[in-house]
């Protein structure tokens, strides 16, 4: 039903620009006092296949755009955007970002958000920097939560402190290296500075950064909106506050709101806070291109497509003529059609090239792209991308409402309508169309790609010599600085440095920020209903739910038998296994079909705990879905893939594994945390050791290792046994996740499937070898990681929950102001892993990661010495809003599937959590941190200079090959 709404500040239509004279706001203010009488239309579409409805509004006094989208979901979404396009490499966007969060007239405190991560229920809060907008989001399913977050995040925004201390912290400061000795010389410090040098260390990042500075030498994009930590330097607080008074503003600001909320109520609230601004000016994102300006909405879709059929999956045309031809490793991470910029680009390229043979590698784009244009694209190939498309916006994830936040900001700031942008099915659709009547992607290719006079080619070599010439640049730069001196600037760099101390040291009043109470909280989570049956004697797990028609499938199959040599192949083998192709397709013709058919068939290693630390399964896990319509197809391809599979292709096993290490390696210096404390953990438990074989460091290692092989026959024969394991009948499991009417065809199809399998033996789990307790793993970057893990209990323990309650107390009231704050590391905190049974600290992009381990030992002396009050409930609030984040529809049921986890023990470990009291914390806290201290085990991920080479009790051992 289409009605008016009766909304007096806010003005919905087309027309709505022009609401920017005297006399719309005049309107505004006569629609203000007679409100029951004039309702202003909304602009307002239902797009059924997203089952939506969405209503844009413009504010009138303001101009403020807002965005409503209705629907059927109670995990509501609040955000709030800004146009934020840099005219500089300073990072001003995003320090800024940092500084908004430092505290707001109506909330005083720094870091409001990490504060009221113990005072709400949200299941998602943040805020992201883009190339030319900065966003904040939040998701929530209470509504008194969403009314706290809405309140604060708006404050935030558009009434930050923006104290000058707050951008030298997170920004950029001078300090003294040595805080003891008045003449020591000064050196750079702060968050975003640090942050930067990090996310320019990663060589994917660096390539994506710097080809689109180059691609759009006239325009925002010609900057590094993250900041370029060379010029982050030359910021002012000055210049910082400008940015905020001119983008930070209702006239350039766009709202957003998503799920079932009491809309009237809440654009009233906005509404009440932004009136307070006169009208200004929108920004709008300009500067001149490189690349040819086409009819944007024609090309998004029709791009994206391109996209796909282009690069996706081993059967595309440059996967077979740059990576099956042993070219390059893999294709770079800027590939395909990107929309964030006001006009888009098309990439295409490789990794891993040998520097001969790159001129090799753009004569075969051209000449792929030319055969592509004459011959067209496979008609198979084109259905299945299509078919993909349908799956993707079906598939029902837990965090709709923010996935189409994220879809939508960028073209909205560059002035597209956003509901357009939502309406798949009538893009897919004109898609159809043209495909029925031509070749579509011949004009496109021809257009944007052959015939552009605007293409770029870009070559990134690597440097061995690289960071240490940032780091001699910065070094010269500070010697610089040093000289240069005076005696009165550095007065004021001590005085800053005792006054940011000061003010980090300050115990703050929080009592202004909103919480919700315990009483908020649900005492009991419903129960998920799980029917238990069988498929040929074949355990089977069902769950019966809405799933806008989509048959989800997960197989689990132990490997206990598993011979232990065999183990670190595991995840090789599960990703060749769907890659290599079958005895009757190759890999192409197979994974063509699997995109036809199915929403792609994934496999994961399994490592299941059942709860309980002294046992544990090893297995991998396979899932797929499709629609209710393909259930028989879905079926035969999967007793295709796991009758038929063929290891022996050589060639195709040497080109999967080439790709495999290059990722895996690249991934170490963005999570150098996680290697950390997988490798302090690896000798507390055999699961823990498997944990690091199969996603640490020495699976690293092992993969390296198997690419330098010069035959590939030994690996392939691994492979095969590894999947003659995974087929025995009795060590299989499988659960049904579809709708009620699509249960019958899932049974008997699954009937038919295992009837063909053989039957099962037992045998010993792995041997576990000792590592050191302090082990430095060095990689070339310039920042580090570290890690301190205990032993402790299984996630059953009763005392499982108190020591989770003692990891989010440390990282909150301890370990994000010393390691962060005063350290200036990227991120640092403590958890309770219970399902590894494991306590554990880390610090992310950390610039002195053995001065963090001495951190972590005094959090230990921190928490048995605290008396926490308020801080405790405000610590178990944040805990139950991570046990009730929602789930998506796939995921139902899966945490008893495959980890033997009842909604039972759910149940028990929430009762004691509403228990918890600060004897408990304290008691777990001596008992696993204090008293068995010398069970803990070490490690840190970091450069070579930074690795502890002098100390005898470390091991030290290099990453880089
Ligand atoms: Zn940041």
């Amino acid at each position: 039903m289409k009605t008016s709404r009766k909304c007096p500040m806010w003005n919905g239509g087309a027309n709505a620009a022009n609401a920017a004279n005297a006399e719309a706001q005049n309107a505004a203010a006569t629609a203000a006092a007679a409100s029951n009488q004039s309702a202003a239309t909304a602009s307002r579409r239902n797009i059924p296949e997203l089952e939506l409805t969405a209503v844009r509004y413009r504010h009138l006094k303001t101009g403020a755009e807002y965005l409503h989208i209705d629907r059927e979901d109670e995990n509501k979404v609040f955000s709030v955007g800004f146009a934020t396009p840099p005219s500089d490499s300073t990072g001003v966007a995003h320090i800024l970002e940092h500084v908004t969060l430092c505290g707001s007239q109506r909330y005083p405190v720094r870091d409001p958000f990490f504060k009221m991560l113990n005072r709400t229920m949200a299941n998602f809060m943040n805020a992201f920097t883009a190339c030319d907008f900065t966003m904040y989001p939040f998701a929530t399913e209470n509504w008194k939560d969403y009314e706290h977050l809405r309140d604060i995040y708006m404050d935030a925004t558009f009434n930050p402190l923006l104290r000058r201390l707050d951008f030298l912290q997170e920004g950029w400061r001078l300090e003294r290296a040595d805080p003891t000795d008045a003449s020591s010389p000064v050196e750079y410090k702060g968050v975003v500075f640090n942050e930067m040098k990090g996310a320019l260390s990663d060589p994917g990042q660096l390539f994506y950064t710097r080809t689109q500075q180059l691609m759009y030498p006239n325009s925002p994009y010609a900057h590094v909106s993250g900041g370029d930590p060379a010029a982050i330097t030359q910021l002012t607080y000055e210049a910082l506050r400008a940015f905020h008074d001119k983008c930070y503003h209702p006239s350039n600001a766009r709202f957003f709101s998503y799920g079932k909320i009491p809309l009237e109520a809440h654009l009233a609230a906005v509404d009440k806070k932004i009136s307070q601004f006169e009208r200004s000016q929108a920004i709008v994102v300009s500067g001149t291109y490189n690349a040819q300006e086409g009819t944007r909405r024609e090309v998004i879709y029709g791009q994206q497509e391109g996209t796909s059929l282009l690069t996706d999956g081993p059967s595309s045309p440059m996967y077979r003529g740059l990576i099956d031809t042993g070219l390059g490793a893999e294709f770079p991470p800027n590939t395909g059609y990107n929309t964030s910029t006001r006009v888009g680009s098309f990439t295409l390229g490789l990794q891993g090239v040998r520097e001969s043979e790159v001129e090799k590698v753009f004569a075969s784009i051209r000449e792929i792209l030319h055969t592509v244009h004459k011959d067209g694209l496979d008609p198979n190939r084109v259905q299945a991308t299509l078919h993909a498309m349908e799956l993707g916006y079906k598939h029902k994830t837990a965090n709709f409402g923010l996935q189409l936040a994220q879809a939508i900001y960028s073209g909205w700031c560059h002035g597209s309508d956003p509901i357009d942008l939502l309406e798949i099915e009538k893009n897919l659709n004109r898609l159809r169309e043209e495909l029925a009547n031509g070749q579509p992607f011949r004009r496109l290719i021809e257009k944007y790609l052959l015939n552009s006079k605007n293409a770029l080619e870009c070559v990134m070599l690597p440097d061995p010599a690289y960071h240490e010439k940032l780091q001699t640049q910065e070094r010269q730069c500070l010697e610089e600085v040093n000289k240069k001196l005076s005696t009165s600037e550095r007065d004021c760099i001590l005085e800053d440095e005792a006054a940011l101390l000061a003010k980090q040291g300050e115990v703050e009043d929080h009592s202004c920020l909103p919480t919700l109470q315990l009483s908020d909280v649900a005492p009991q989570r419903p129960s998920t209903a799980l029917n238990f049956t069988a498929a040929h004697g074949v355990p089977l797990q069902q769950r019966a739910l809405s799933t806008n028609g989509i048959s989800y499938v997960q197989l689990v199959s132990s490997l206990a038998n598993l011979p232990p040599a065999l183990l670190p192949y595991v995840p090789f083998y599960c990703e060749a296994l769907t890659m290599v192709g079958t005895v009757t397709k190759d890999a192409a013709e197979f994974d063509d079909e699997i995109r036809r058919y199915t929403g792609g068939i994934g496999l994961v290693i399994r490592h299941s705990l059942y709860a309980d630390v002294s046992r544990y399964e090893l297995g991998v896990g396979l899932g797929t879905h499709a629609l209710d319509k393909d259930v028989p197809r879905m079926y035969e391809l999967l007793q295709e893939l796991l009758q038929k599979v063929d290891f022996s292709r050589l060639d195709r096993v040497y080109t999967l594994l080439q790709g495999r290490t290059s990722a895996l390696v690249q991934s170490v210096p963005d999570s150098g945390h996680v290697f950390a404390r997988l490798a302090a953990s690896s000798d507390l438990s055999p699961s823990q050791y498997v944990s690091n074989v199969w996603r640490g460091i020495a699976q690293v290692q092992h993969t390296q290792e198997m690419a330098a092989q010069t035959s590939m026959s030994d690996i392939a024969d691994k492979l095969t046994t590894i999947h003659q394991h995974i087929l025995r009948q009795s060590a299989i499991r499988v659960a049904v996740n579809a709708q009620p009417n699509a249960m019958a065809e899932n049974q008997q199809q699954l009937d038919g499937l295992f009837a063909q399998l053989a039957p099962n033996t037992s045998a010993a789990p792995p041997a576990t070898d000792a590592i050191s307790t302090r082990i430095a793993y060095t990689i070339d970057a310039p920042t580090s990681f570290a890690s301190a893990v205990y032993p402790t209990v299984p996630y059953i323990h009763p005392d499982s929950m108190p020591l989770q309650v003692l990891g989010s107390l440390m990282t909150n009231l301890f370990l994000h102001r010393e390691i962060r704050e005063k350290n200036g590391a990227y991120g640092g905190g403590a958890s309770h892993v219970s399902t590894a049974g494991s306590f554990a600290f880390y610090s992310y992009r950390d610039p002195d990661a053995l001065r963090s381990l001495d951190v972590f030992r005094e959090s230990v002396d921190w928490a048995l010495a605290r008396k926490f009050t308020d801080e405790l409930s405000e610590a178990k609030l944040s805990i139950f809003s991570s046990l009730d984040t929602p789930i998506g529809a796939a995921e139902e049921g899966m945490l008893y599937f495959k980890d033997r986890i009842t909604d039972e023990m759910r149940q028990a470990r929430r009762d004691i959590l509403f228990r918890v009291g600060v004897d408990d914390i304290h008691r777990v806290c001596d008992t696993y941190l204090r008293q068995q201290a010398a069970k803990a085990r070490y490690a840190v991920v970091c450069n070579t200079e930074q690795a502890p080479h002098d100390r005898t009790d470390w091991q030290v051992a290099s990453m880089t090959p």
